[in-house]
């Protein structure tokens, strides 16, 4: 890990951090479109030559069989089956929390005002299956669309080698409530879930992580159909003093660095021993990892271990950073929460393990990565709401209004925009005089 030493006054730059992580190669945007183009034109026809290439196998029938989908519960280890209905039901317990309701307010004259929430009829759910299978993702992800509400809610993911799908995804849709699954994946399901096919029905917004070629489809298609962010490789930040454990410090580095050789980890501290008790434990508990190679390539070329002169810079340098995951090992991790203001997902004390928030605890996994933390949030029931401002006048209502909406209107020079109201008040005026 880099070594990145603050002095007294000294901010962290985005220098500091040579975050590249998340920019998608030329040549993946530019195939990726290519494959998004062909399914917009061809359809089922251009998918099923897409999952051949790329997958090596292709169903008959992208939809899995609805029975198949009911049955899959059983089909897998009973121990599996309810460590994932104990996640199904935090996650939706925690998510219910998240639904917004309409609201309507009343003027004094009777105008009503206010907001109409509701769902998007449709969704689709993208989950990863090209070299792992992610049940904790098709619960992160579906979860909140049925709390939302939305209507039709399907699943796409890649098919296996024989053109089959996991049994343990197909359960963690069951479970979900996965309403339909399709065996296709990579851009030419984003494709097909955007445009449709004849045998990929259209959806109104797409969500979940996947590779390059899945996150450029996505960007391609956002516009024509709502999609809910563009991920990039996994982050950790971890915020110590004093008081954290080293080899704890260490684990929880680990446990990010080994998805992925582009996964980012930063160990920000104001005490300067802590680093290489750190990386001291670190090298002793790689060697035992059966992903010692993934883990070292994050952790070498990607890690940053930033020395802070107080608590107050190193705070300041985690905001500079927005990580998607921040863990805060610190004597009064409570007492610094209200301090963070940017991070996906922020676990408090030495107990809150990152990986429960990977799959148990309730809050969402699919988080803002690469910084965009400052503005964007978790996914959420939120994803799946639209909003509609609700305008209801009353006479008395418009009487008020229409004198600055006229003012407004002249000002501008919209001459109709005047007449709409100015017809609407003489009517109201009549009848003001005939009562
Ligand atoms: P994937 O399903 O995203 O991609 C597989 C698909 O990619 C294939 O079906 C194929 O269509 C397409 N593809 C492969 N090579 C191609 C090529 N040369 N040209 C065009 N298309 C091609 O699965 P994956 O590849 O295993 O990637 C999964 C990603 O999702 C990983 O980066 C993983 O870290 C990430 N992930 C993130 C989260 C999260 O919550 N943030 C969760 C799970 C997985």
């Amino acid at each position: 890990m880099r070594v990145v030493t603050l002095s007294d006054g000294e901010r962290l730059t985005q220098a500091d951090l040579n975050r590249t992580g998340g920019t998608l190669p030329a040549e993946v945007i530019s195939s990726a479109e290519k494959i998004v183009d062909e399914v917009r034109a061809r359809g089922d026809a251009a998918v099923r030559e897409f999952c051949l290439r790329f997958d090596g196998a292709c169903p008959d029938a992208f939809r899995v069989p609805d029975e198949l989908l009911a049955g899959a519960a059983d089909l897998v280890d009973p121990a599996f089956l309810a460590a994932l209905t104990r996640a199904r039901d935090q996650i939706r317990a925690f998510h219910e929390r998240e639904l917004e309701q309409s609201w309507f307010t009343t003027r004094p004259d009777g105008t009503l005002l206010g907001v109409q929430v509701t769902p998007v009829a449709s969704a689709a759910v993208y989950v990863p299956g090209g070299r792992a299978q992610y049940p904790s993702t098709v619960l992160m992800d579906t979860i909140p669309a049925k709390v939302a509400g939305v209507g039709r809610v399907v699943m796409l993911t890649p098919p296996q080698a024989d053109g089959t799908l996991s049994a343990y995804t197909l359960a963690a849709a069951a479970l979900a409530g996965v309403d339909e699954v399709y065996a296709v994946g990579g851009a030419q399901a984003i494709a097909a879930a955007a445009y449709g096919t004849e045998s990929v029905p259209a959806v109104d917004k797409i969500v979940g992580p996947g590779n390059a070629y899945v996150a450029a489809a996505k960007r391609y298609v956002s516009g024509d159909v709502g999609i809910d962010m563009v991920a990039g490789p996994s982050e950790v930040c971890v915020l110590a003093d004093a008081t954290a454990d080293p080899v704890v410090v260490a684990a929880d580095l680990m446990a990010q660095a080994e998805h992925d050789p582009l996964a980012s980890c930063y160990l920000v501290t104001c005490d300067a021993d802590l680093p290489d008790r750190v990386l001291d434990a670190v090298g002793r508990l790689v060697a035992q990892s059966p992903r010692a190679d993934i883990t070292r390539a994050s952790l070498d070329d990607r890690g940053v271990v930033v020395v802070a002169p107080t608590l107050e810079a190193a705070v300041d340098a985690v905001n500079v950073i927005a990580p998607e995951h921040l863990e805060l090992h610190c004597a009064d991790a409570l007492g610094l929460l209200g301090k963070v203001r940017n991070a996906g997902a922020i676990f408090v004390g030495a107990w809150s393990s990152e990986p429960l928030g990977d799959y148990v605890a309730g809050p969402n996994h699919t988080l803002p990565t690469g910084g965009t933390a400052r503005f964007s949030n978790p996914l959420g029931v939120y994803d799946f709401q639209k909003r509609s401002s609700v305008i209801c006048y009353t006479s008395e209502g418009l009487l008020a209004d229409a004198p600055a909406v006229q003012t407004i209107a002249q000002s501008e020079g919209l001459w109709a925009h005047a007449l709409s109201v100015g017809l609407r008040r003489r009517l109201a005026e009549a009848g003001r005089e005939r009562h």
